[in-house]
């Protein structure tokens, strides 16, 4: 187990106080549990070292990684602010009350639709991906005689990635200016006298799973000198400087994240000490975890079915889900930790592939784990599933999608219901063109 997680007497997983046991029996399997107490403590971990610091700042919930309309509630209460990447987040945090002026609102191809809901819902910002964009901002807000704050995403040419980060001189990426070639330049002097387009400074995010901060520092680095330039040469004030999420967690015992608070702390130490040499205020620091808020916060439950012998190659165990509600395993070869949530104390002493029951070979959702000796009805629950999981659930085998249950000291609530088979058909049409 990749931490010590809570176990009863009975010898049963426990998640926010309640047997595991009793919420796959209340609420079926496959099931997605978010302990809300974690996310909580990130949350105020990540806000609080800004507060120590006395540095103005933005958390934003980069909520790709899990959204939902009680998800974005429970970021309300923590006071965060809110990235979304489509008219389908956008709306989804409108139905939650979210407070619009902390909403920013990224991606490299926004629709002239989704910009006219973002500027008919007056959100916070929007992250300036492309010229394209650009020119589209510059049409819409003229047309409505509307201001819209934004910040422009470069790529400072630092790519950071688990333990080591790289430099490139141009960044291949399909995301924001380079500012390295002059892209940042030019979209800057297009936008920076414009009646309309409020520029409040620049964003980048250098990668994800990352578990160093030096990436950040050359980041923030190259960020500050670029905005140094356009002060000298244009008189331009900067007051934001977004540096992205990307903040590790632990998916196995190999993993080795640093605390919210130390990710923080040194932005903060290297925004000061570079801002100190210059006559500038301080801008406002904004970071955008995703996967560090919600990612260990969740744990998936599925049921154990099949099991298959290869004669000495290995044992398939076979489960209720698979790559249609955990994708991360196929599409990316990512590791997770396992138990057999009422087996929890017992000898774990035998191998298993954990398969999922989509027709893909590919479909596996754990290559190796040493488990206890499993049978059918037994309660799989993997570790560290609530960021990208539930997010890019497919219905592919027109599998329903799972529910998604809160749980915090004891108390539990559905957040979002299981597919049934009505919502399985629900967009279908019947035929109607005559055989021909
Ligand atoms: C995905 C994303 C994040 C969050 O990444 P995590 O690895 O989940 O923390 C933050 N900012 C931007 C722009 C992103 O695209």
């Amino acid at each position: 187990m990749v931490s010590t997680h809570a176990v009863n007497e009975k010898g049963h997983l426990v998640l926010g106080g309640i047997d595991s046991l009793e919420l796959a029996k209340t609420y079926g399997t496959p099931l997605f549990v978010y302990d809300l107490a974690l996310i909580r403590e990130r949350a105020r971990a990540f806000i609080n070292t800004f507060k120590e610091q006395n540095v103005p700042a933005q958390v934003a919930y980069a909520s790709k990684a899990f959204s939902s309309v009680a998800m974005y509630q429970v970021m309300k209460q923590e006071n965060l602010s809110l990235d979304v990447v489509s008219s389908g987040e956008l709306y989804t945090a409108i139905k939650a009350g979210f407070p619009v002026d902390r909403i920013h609102f990224h991606g490299n191809n926004k629709s002239k639709e989704e910009l006219l809901l973002a500027m008919e819902h007056n959100i916070g910002c929007i992250v300036v991906d492309n010229f394209y964009e650009i020119e589209l901002l510059k049409q819409l807000t003229a047309e409505h005689n509307q201001k819209v704050n934004i910040l422009l995403r470069v790529t400072p040419g630092v790519e950071a990635h688990t333990h080591d980060y790289i430099t490139t001189g141009q960044q291949d990426s399909k995301f924001g200016f380079d500012l390295m070639n002059g892209q940042a330049d030019l979209a800057f002097s297009q936008v920076y006298e414009d009646d309309y387009i409020q520029l409040l400074g620049l964003h980048c995010h250098i990668g994800s799973q990352i578990f160093e901060t030096i990436g950040f520092k050359v980041a923030a680095e190259k960020l500050i000198k670029k905005m140094i330039e356009w002060h000298h040469d244009y008189d331009f004030e900067c007051t934001v400087l977004n540096l992205g999420g990307g903040f590790g967690i632990k998916y196995t015992k190999e993993d080795t994240p640093l605390e919210p608070s130390v990710y923080v702390k040194e932005m903060i130490m290297v925004v000061k000490s570079l801002i100190a040499e210059t006559n500038f205020a301080m801008p406002e620091i904004w970071i955008e975890p995703g996967r560090s808020l919600v990612g260990d916060a969740g744990t998936s439950l599925y049921t154990i079915g099949s099991e298959k012998e290869v004669p000495d190659v290995r044992n398939y165990l076979a489960v209720d889900g698979g790559m249609s509600d955990n994708i991360r395993p196929a599409l990316y070869g990512a590791l997770y930790d396992a138990v057999i949530a009422n087996k929890v104390g017992e000898k774990a002493d035998i191998t298993y592939t954990i398969a999922g029951k989509c027709c893909e070979s590919g479909d596996k959702l754990i290559e190796h784990i040493e488990l206890p000796k499993a049978e059918p009805g037994d309660i799989l629950a993997m570790f560290c599933t609530g960021a990208y999981g539930y997010a890019m659930a497919s219905n592919y085998n027109r599998l329903a999608r799972p529910a998604v249950v809160f749980v915090e000291n004891g108390k539990h609530q559905l957040a979002v219901r299981r597919e049934t088979l009505e919502d399985i058909v629900h967009l279908d049409l019947p035929l109607s063109m005559e055989k021909e």
